[in-house]
């Protein structure tokens, strides 16, 4: 069994991919092109926006997005403590300063309570400049934007919107990847919607920022002219291979992977709610379950649980092992724990089990009995 199963979806798709690759191969374009673009087309009018700009990964997304705003050192940037390195990363490497805001143990979602503290106590310290907020949309549910909008808006925050494992999810239909000023994404593999190495797109619906992102992405180049350079950019495309593999799979993916992963979700809500705290979706949201993860009584429990389930041959992950605040990155910001309980308890508690929209309904039982065999 797999974690994600990649191969059982290229076996459905091997024909249009494997075309696809050729004729790109064919064409001898291997950079940027019309099946870059189609597929940026199709992206932004799938979430409901006006541009996608695809780059190389989602990390540099997130980079880009924080650069076309200028932000860097003096700045603080709010982020969710309980998410993927590169959510706080990406604004450091530019010299901004994280601010890690803890998270709803319900969600596993930045807590819209706990940033607004965290905002006034940066204001109250006077010596960072709040700049943005980067909500992220992790395990593939939306973050709570109904509450963290308002609030970046009353202190004059942009929101970054970080939905690399949030893509195809929504609230009440209002597509991930719509909610932020700027939104992100990743194809890296394992995320919801995934290509054969690395690539991202940053989302956004102004004209003029959008062509500062093609910009940024290529050196800080004029828009006619590669070897103007009208500022510092990055190297940072999608390459024309990605952007084949992700057109069938992007299909696939909006035709019935989306509905197969949340048929998936509710196999294992059905068999486990019982048992073990299982994922909460606000109602009205609706989750790209980019991750299915349950919470254990303890630490103790849950790496007995992924003992157990090894021992059956049943991959598992801790995502995460530890909050950002606990990364030895990050040690020098000096943060205690006492400040993170809800990211310390789902870091020790919680276990990702198998999610993908091949995954099925036989197997999903296996599983449960697994976990509920004593
Ligand atoms: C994967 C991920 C990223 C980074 O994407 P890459 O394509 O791996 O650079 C950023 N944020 C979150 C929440 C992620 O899960």
């Amino acid at each position: 069994m797999q974690f994600r199963d990649l191969k059982a979806q290229y076996q459905v798709l091997k024909p249009e991919i494997d075309a696809g690759i050729q004729k790109v191969i064919d064409s001898s374009a291997f950079i940027l092109g019309k099946t870059v673009m189609e597929l940026e087309e199709k992206l932004a009018a799938y979430v409901g926006r006006k541009h996608c700009i695809t780059c190389g990964n989602g990390t540099d997304a997130l980079q880009l997005a924080l650069m076309v705003w200028g932000i860097g050192f003096g700045d603080a940037v709010f982020t969710s403590d309980f998410t993927y390195f590169a959510s706080a990363g990406a604004g450091s490497i530019l010299g901004a300063t994280p601010i890690f805001v803890d998270i709803d143990l319900n969600t596993f979602n930045m807590d819209p309570v706990a940033l607004e503290v965290q905002i006034k106590r940066v204001f109250a310290e006077g010596k960072l400049t709040p700049k943005a907020v980067i909500p992220v949309d992790l395990f593939g549910q939306p973050a709570d934007y109904d509450r963290i909008l308002p609030i970046a808006e009353k202190f004059g925050l942009k929101v970054l919107e970080d939905g690399a494992q949030g893509f195809g999810g929504n609230i009440r239909g209002k597509k991930a990847c719509s909610f932020g000023e700027l939104s992100t994404t990743s194809f890296f593999p394992a995320k919801p919607l995934g290509c054969y190495g690395d690539g991202g797109a940053v989302f956004t619906d102004d004209d003029e920022i959008d062509a500062r992102l093609r910009s940024l992405r290529a050196q800080g180049k004029s828009p006619l002219d590669k070897y103007d350079n009208r500022e510092i950019g990055m190297n940072s495309r999608l390459d024309t291979l990605q952007a084949a593999i992700l057109l069938p799979k992007f299909k696939a993916f909006v035709e019935y992977e989306i509905d197969a992963v949340n048929r998936v979700a509710e196999w294992y809500t059905d068999r486990l709610k019982d048992y073990f705290v299982t994922p909460a979706v606000l109602d009205g949201f609706y989750s790209s379950w980019a991750q299915y993860t349950i919470l254990l009584h303890d630490k103790e429990a849950r790496d007995a649980m992924q003992r157990k389930l090894k021992g059956k041959s049943i991959p598992s992950m801790i995502y995460y092992p530890r909050g950002l605040h606990q990364q030895e990155a990050y040690k020098e910001l000096g943060l205690e724990d006492s400040l993170y309980t809800n990211t310390v308890e789902a870091a020790m508690r919680c276990l990702s089990l198998p999610m993908h929209p091949y995954l099925k309904e036989a197997e999903v039982d296996m599983i449960c009995k697994a976990l509920l065999e004593r």
